[in-house]
């Protein structure tokens, strides 16, 4: 592969978040040197983030791994791609031989181009035999999946970021845009300054809240109540979008009956909410011309995550705020791909194109394409994995580029399940928490090495170029893959090129059908689905009908938290995200700017719980739950509500998730990350604390 050696911008996109911000990645002698934004790009238009501006750290050469590596006792020494893979296939087929196909699985990675997640789902089914496959969108964005999928039809973001400026109502529920999708946040600031109405539906007193026209601050875990009860507003007044449910909507007899049972009074007593603010709110969101909702993790995270975000689609779908431009239902994607994961099939579920694996016609199909058999039966979560290997039937896992010891529900528990694994490998640019734990660690690509394609949150596929070359002896996912599928005896991913790999995955993913590199290029990105009936891609989508035909109207009741406070656990503990730091933070925490931002962990106290436990600014705290305890420092906030404390999860220093719940949405098994129970005490200064 021959790259640019003198200066040069190659033309790409940033790598954090879901946002997909087009960047142009500066290029000296083979090394990335700096970045800039892209100035006609159609989702960013000339800015970046903080975290977008630091990529350069992230894909520095300096902490890489280079070679292929082998636990030796404690440590590891270096080995050729052979002996490493020789070692991975010898252990996947000892473990299969005794225990069957599904006693092995992947994750792979939202942060990893299509093809390399089209090439994970691939492995596991067709060299693995498993459905044992999937990825962190299960304790991101699985309930949006699932929920407006039975809803609508199609589980993603309905309209196109530049909608923000079309709308007269933006409504942000769950999220804070301006900490974790920047450059929406900023266009959302933009939309209201130019006179569009701000409504925020959050626990927490955001920067969007408090310049919101209206904010509702509901308690921890009310979401559904809350709805329901701006339902019960909305027909009690005949404020519904009439002809619309009429004409394009099922069920909605059912739903009026459920919210019957959420008169305002009920509903201020459950969420914390007035009923002058709620009847405002469901006045405002009915009767706005064009209102556009954004949720975020406040709504899936959560055992009802699922229930939640079909509540969000009720509410939409009455108020007819859905099919028109400036209107719509629209989850913010967390990673930068993890729309891209989800639409390759890198999902215990679905093939790609949310093509049902238990469907024997669809399976068929897919078994023709690619010359094997397949198993019928839908595989593991991330999580299932986890549980099945402490239940002694689960005994090789294959990890591309994530960091579930940093990032999963209750930290001890990741931890023991990896260490009983037979074989764990980790496929990784640096050493990450879960990689000092494998068995086998593989020298992965970073983004700018490599080609391929990106799918943003509002579902534009975007392709990328590779800018140098990889250090060292580290390639590709897929092509990593490849060679692992053809040890295993599969040779149905032998591919040359990545153009190769997409290609194959278009002929078999009706959103991606009439998609090619060189249309991509052409177009500047192209918004799925793309196909013989919408060749430049579809913007906006149910326009005129609903994926699925009508939009259903499903009745969903609240419930409450799995676990409230109590005496000996009495606040709250939720976790949030930082403006200056990303995920596990293995890439922003690189940076010494954004490390300059943030303290090295921080537990946020509102001043009332922190005057009556006697802490102070800065003083050293210890929180404690059923599952561990974790010590920082206090940061007084207002921002939260008493009885509730924050967490980001960027620092394994403090690592958030040794305190955080595992119990599940019964259908998507998300984690319920965002509400359990703590107790938060002062560290004397005599006892030994964290730097
Ligand atoms: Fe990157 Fe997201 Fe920031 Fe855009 S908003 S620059 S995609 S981190």
């Amino acid at each position: 592969m021959s790259h640019p050696t003198t200066n040069t911008v190659v033309p790409s996109i940033c790598p954090f978040c879901g946002v997909g911000c087009g960047m142009g990645i500066q290029v000296c002698d083979g090394k990335v040197v700096g970045v800039e934004p892209q100035l006609n790009h159609p989702v960013s238009q000339g800015k970046l983030c903080t975290k977008g501006w630091s990529t350069p750290y992230a894909v520095d050469p300096i902490d890489r791994i280079t070679t292929p590596l082998i636990r030796e006792g404690d440590s590891f020494r270096p080995a050729s791609w052979d002996e490493a893979c020789n070692t991975i296939v010898e252990a996947i087929n000892a473990a299969q031989q005794e225990q069957g196909p599904d006693a092995v699985g992947v994750i792979a990675c939202a942060r990893a181009t299509n093809e390399d997640c089209y090439a994970a789902q691939k492995f596991a089914r067709a060299a693995l035999h498993t459905n044992n496959i999937d990825h962190c969108a299960r304790i991101c964005h699985s309930p949006s999946v699932a929920g407006l999928r039975q809803t609508l039809g199609s589980g993603a973001m309905t309209n196109s970021i530049s909608d923000i400026a079309l709308a007269d109502l933006l409504v942000i529920f769950g999220c804070d845009p301006t900490s974790n999708h920047t450059i929406i946040g900023g266009q959302i600031i933009a939309a209201k300054l130019a006179g569009a109405k701000l409504l925020v539906v959050d626990p927490r007193s955001t920067r969007l809240a408090q310049m919101a026209d209206l904010h509702l601050q509901l308690r921890l875990g009310t979401n559904i109540a809350l709805i329901n009860g701006l339902l019960n507003i909305i027909f009690d007044n005949g404020w519904e979008a009439r002809e619309f449910l009429d004409s394009r909507c099922e069920n909605e007899a059912a739903l009026r009956r459920k919210v019957e049972d959420y008169p305002p009074e009920r509903v201020a007593e459950i969420t914390g909410v007035p009923v002058d603010k709620l009847i405002a709110a469901a006045k405002m969101y009915s009767q706005a011309q064009r209102a556009m909702l954004t949720y975020g993790m406040g709504i899936t995270q959560y055992i009802s995550g699922t229930n939640n975000v079909i509540a969000i689609s009720n509410l939409a779908l009455v108020a007819g705020q859905i099919g028109r431009p400036g209107t719509g239902i629209n989850p913010l994607r967390g990673q930068n791909n993890v729309q891209g994961a989800c639409d390759m099939g890198a999902l215990p579920n679905v093939f790609p194109g949310y093509q049902d694996v238990t469907d024997s016609a669809l399976r068929q199909h897919f078994e023709r394409a690619w010359k094997c058999a397949l198993p019928a039966q839908k595989g593991l979560t991330s999580l299932g994995m986890t549980q099945a290997t402490l239940d002694d039937s689960f005994r090789c896992m294959i990890i591309m580029g994530e960091d579930p010891v940093v990032t999963d529900p209750d930290q001890n528990h990741v931890q023991r399940a990896l260490q009983a694994l037979d074989m764990l490998v980790v496929i990784e640019l640096v050493m990450t928490e879960t990689a000092k734990l494998a068995d086998v660690v593989l020298p992965a690509a970073a983004f700018s090495e490599k080609s391929g394609t990106f799918t943003n949150c509002e579902r534009r596929v975007k392709h990328i170029t590779a800018a140098i070359s990889p250090p060292g002896e580290a390639r590709s996912d897929w092509m990593i893959l490849g060679e692992l599928a053809t040890r295993l005896g599969y040779n149905g991913m032998q591919w040359q090129s990545a153009e190769a790999v997409f290609d194959e995955m278009a002929s078999l993913n009706p959103l991606y059908a009439s998609m090619s590199y060189a249309k991509l290029i052409e177009k500047s990105g192209l918004q799925w689905p793309c196909d013989a009936a919408h060749p430049d891609g579809t913007p906006l989508l149910h326009s005129e009908r609903f994926s699925r035909g009508k939009g259903r109207l499903i009745a969903v009741d609240h419930s409450e938290i799995d676990e409230l406070p109590d005496e000996a656990y009495p606040l709250f503990l939720t976790t949030t995200r930082l403006h200056f730091h990303y995920g596990c933070g293995s890439m922003t925490r690189k940076s010494p700017l954004l490390e300059r931002e943030t303290p090295v962990g921080v537990l946020f106290i509102h001043p009332h719980d922190a005057d009556r436990l006697n802490i102070r600014a800065q003083d050293p705290v210890r929180i404690s739950s059923r599952r561990g305890t974790v010590e920082t420092r206090a940061m007084l906030s207002d921002e939260l509500p008493p009885g509730t404390v924050a967490m980001p999860y960027h620092f394994k220093e403090a690592p958030s998730n040794q305190l955080t719940n595992n119990a599940q949405d019964p259908v998507t098994k998300m984690p319920e990350l965002k509400a359990c129970a703590v107790r938060v005490e002062k560290i004397e200064v005599q006892e030994a604390m964290p730097g």
